[in-house]
C-alpha cells in the first residue's frame, strides 16, 4: 500500500494552499483532486477580492496560479477520488478506485457544492434551462430573459455576470433586503437590466422541453403568479461534500466539518480547511487561510 507522511483531500483555495505549505515545509505530501485544481474558483467568472489583485482575476487563472505555485516547490498532486476514509490506529487509510494510500496526517479540503432548492420542476429541468453556473451556462441565454435565486454573494455577483448576455434578469429574493455584500449590492441596484423580486419565492420550475416560466409566490399576500423565463438560476447557498466522510470526524448538523483554532478536527491528525468547515466567511481568502494553518498544524503534528 502507498504510504505517505500527508494525504490532502481535494484541490481548491484550501487544498492547495495547504499543499503549497506542505511542500515548502518539505513534506512527503500528495493532493488528490478528482476533477481539474481550482474547486469553485474554476466556475467563477471574475475575483475581484484576492489581496493585491486590485485588476480583477478570472477565477480559472486564480486557479492556474494557485495550481502552479504549489506545484513550482514540489507538490504532488494526482486526479483521483476519494470514496471512503479508515482509521487505523494512528494511520488513517484513504480508499480509491486507484488502491489504497496509509497516511499519518490528513487535511480535508473538499469543499462545497450548489443547494439545490427542491422545488417541482428543478431536477426534471436541470439541464433544461435550470443551472446552477452562470458562467457555465450564462451565454445559452443571449437576448433572453432568466431569473436568478438567492440574496447572497454568489446570487448578486451570477445575476450581474447574466446581465452581459441576457436582456432581463429577475432576482428572486425571500426577503426584502439582499444578503450579499454592500458593492455587489449596490451594483444589482443600479444595473438597469437587473429587476429584483422582492419578498417572493420561487414554488415550481415549469416547461415541457425547456424552461418555460417560474411558479412565483408573493410572500406578504401569499398570492401566485408565473413569471415567463426561459433560464433559471438557483444560488441559495452551498452544502458541504463530505458525505463521503460517514460520519468520520465531527459536524453540524448540515454536514460542515467543526475544527478548531488549528483547522483540526475530532480526530487527531484529521484536519479540515475551506468550504467544507463549519464557519461564518466563506471566500477564497478564508479557504486559503484555513490551508495554511491546517498544514502548519499538520506538520507539528507529524514531528510530535
Ligand atoms: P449564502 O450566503 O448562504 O446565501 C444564500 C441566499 O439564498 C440567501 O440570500 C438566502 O436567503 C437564499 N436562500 C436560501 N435558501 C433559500 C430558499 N429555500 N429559497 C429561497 N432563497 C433561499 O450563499 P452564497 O451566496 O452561495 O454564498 C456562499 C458563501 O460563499 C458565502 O460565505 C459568500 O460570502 C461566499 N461567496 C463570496 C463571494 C465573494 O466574495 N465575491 C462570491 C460568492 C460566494 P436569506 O438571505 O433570506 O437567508
Amino acid at each position: 500500500m502507498e504510504a505517505r507522511e500527508l494525504v490532502i483531500v481535494g484541490g481548491g483555495p484550501a487544498g492547495l494552499t495547504a499543499g503549497l505549505y506542505a511542500a515548502r515545509a518539505r513534506l512527503d505530501a500528495v493532493l488528490i483532486e478528482r476533477l481539474s485544481p481550482g474547486g469553485q474558483m474554476l466556475t467563477t467568472d471574475m475575483v475581484e477580492n484576492w489581496p493585491g489583485d486590485l485588476e480583477a482575476v478570472s477565477g480559472f487563472d486564480l486557479s492556474d496560479r494557485m495550481r502552479k505555485h504549489a506545484q513550482h516547490f514540489g507538490l504532488e498532486i494526482v486526479n483521483n477520488e476519494v470514496s471512503a476514509i479508515a482509521i487505523d490506529g494512528e494511520h488513517k487509510i484513504i480508499n480509491t478506485p486507484k488502491g489504497d494510500i496509509r497516511c499519518k496526517a490528513l487535511i480535508l479540503c473538499p469543499g462545497a457544492s450548489p443547494r439545490k432548492l427542491g422545488v417541482p420542476g428543478e431536477a426534471e429541468l436541470t439541464g433544461k434551462g435550470v443551472s446552477y453556473c452562470g458562467t457555465c451556462d450564462g451565454p445559452f441565454y443571449r437576448e433572453q430573459e432568466v431569473a436568478c435565486v438567492g440574496g447572497g454573494d454568489t446570487a448578486a455577483e451570477e445575476a450581474l455576470f447574466l446581465t452581459k448576455f441576457a436582456k432581463k434578469v429577475f432576482l428572486i429574493h425571500r426577503r426584502d433586503q439582499l444578503r450579499a455584500t454592500g458593492i455587489l449590492a449596490e451594483r444589482v441596484m443600479q444595473n438597469d437590466k437587473i429587476e429584483v423580486l422582492w419578498s417572493q419565492a420561487p414554488l415550481a420550475f415549469q416547461g415541457e422541453k425547456g424552461v418555460e416560466s417560474v411558479r412565483i409566490r408573493r410572500l406578504k399576500d401569499n398570492s401566485e403568479y408565473d413569471l415567463a423565463v426561459q433560464g433559471a438560476f438557483v444560488f441559495v447557498g452551498t452544502v458541504p461534500n463530505t458525505q463521503f466522510l460517514d460520519g468520520l470526524v465531527e459536524m453540524d448538523g448540515q454536514g460542515f466539518i467543526i475544527t478548531d483554532k488549528k483547522q483540526e478536527t475530532s480526530l487527531p491528525g484529521v484536519f479540515a480547511a475551506g468550504d467544507c468547515c463549519a464557519k461564518i466567511l466563506r471566500q477564497i481568502v478564508t479557504a486559503a487561510g484555513d490551508g495554511a494553518t491546517a498544514a502548519f498544524a499538520a506538520q507539528r503534528y507529524l514531528e510530535e
